[in-house]
């Protein structure tokens, strides 16, 4: 099995396509999305020691710390949490792997929050981090600022580096290029350095608060503080009527492009899905609306406008039906399934 504060929703896929078990251990202060804290992307250091005691480290294939922590709002994940998490699983021979496609974002987030971090430069507080992985993988549609694009870099393990370089050349391309266009990957060279510019990163993190601060005002419930990429709205308490197993984020995801062509996504018992053994609905802590903001595309008026949406709906949150399978496919059925109003 995989330990991770929170598995990205593809790779989770890919830890149950390989046959392995996804675990989160994500710290508590997350679920509670009310009350503002600093690192809601953080571990539960005594559930993972604990999680790592049942199962046994033997069972652990990887640790993976996932920067921000997208499920649970974008939010990041504070250096000590790295270093104490990445340390942990040192102790017990797992491997330690970064999941890093908002890594400039959780960098900022440290130089802003950690007082130890105020006034080093994004760069030297990426370098720390990557320090404490024994790999990466990087969807570069992120943070590096791409089209398209992904790295998965190796420190030291030699052995590991040449299984996956095998699979490379089946399954992207060769190890140099990975499937990658010579252009994109000439794009992707400058916006690994373009993603750590700070005036950037105060914009951009700047602009996605902006929008929380209006929805809060509005009297839209989401999850507090707002995070790198996206603000989350917590559907749960805009429509309580609704229960998890009518997908209330989902829902609301759809009023939302009814009402003003707004594409959200649902993170919730929907995205999560079934235990692969049992068939059972996994309970989700969370039904979230992510309302994730594309970089250098939209002004603050768009903000507005979907703030203005958004107060709209709540007006007639209480009419609003859950959603029902019409088609659900076994696998990443959140991308693929058909639903209907119940
Ligand atoms: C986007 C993302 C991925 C992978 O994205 P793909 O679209 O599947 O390439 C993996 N992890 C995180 C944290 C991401 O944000």
């Amino acid at each position: 099995m995989f330990l991770s504060n929170y598995h990205f929703d593809t790779t989770k896929a890919h830890v149950e396509i390989a046959g392995a078990r996804a675990i989160n251990v994500l710290t508590p202060q997350a679920l509670d999305t009310t009350t503002p804290y600093d690192w809601k992307g953080d571990f539960d250091l005594p559930g993972l020691a604990a999680t790592i005691a049942e199962v046994g480290a033997a069972n652990v294939a990887g640790l993976i710390i996932t920067v921000t922590c997208n499920s649970a709002g974008g939010q990041p994940v504070s250096m000590q949490s790295i270093r104490e998490s990445a340390a942990l699983a040192r102790r017990h021979g797992i491997p330690v792997i970064i999941d890093a496609a908002r890594f400039a974002e959780n960098a900022w987030f440290i130089q802003q929050r950690d007082p130890d971090y105020a006034g080093v430069p994004v760069p030297a507080i990426v370098r720390e981090m990557f320090g404490h992985g024994d790999m990466f993988t990087m969807s570069a549609k992120k943070d590096a600022l791409v089209n398209i694009g992904g790295l998965c870099c190796f420190k030291d393990d030699e052995d590991l580096f040449r299984s996956v370089q095998v699979r490379c050349v089946a399954m992207e391309g060769f190890i140099t290029y990975g499937g990658l266009a010579g252009r994109d990957m000439a794009a992707l060279a400058i916006g690994l350095r373009e993603g750590m510019d700070e005036g950037y990163l105060a914009y951009r993190i700047g602009q996605v608060a902006y929008l929380g601060e209006r929805l809060a005002a509005g009297g839209i419930p989401i999850q507090t503080p707002t995070g790198g990429h996206a603000v989350f709205v917590d559907a749960r308490k805009l429509l309580p009527h609704l229960p998890a197993a009518q997908f209330p984020a989902h829902a609301l995801a759809c009023e939302l492009y009814l009402e003003g062509g707004i594409r959200g996504v649902e993170i919730g018992s929907l995205l999560l899905g079934r235990n692969p053994v049992t068939g059972e609905q996994e309970p989700s802590p969370f039904e979230l609306l992510r309302l994730t903001i594309p970089r250098r595309v939209y002004t603050n008026d768009h903000m507005d406008y979907i703030a203005d949406c958004l107060i709209d709906i709540r007006q007639r949150a209480a009419g609003i039906s859950g959603l029902a399978f019409d088609y659900e496919p076994p696998l990443l059925r959140h991308f693929t399934a058909r639903l209907m109003p119940v």
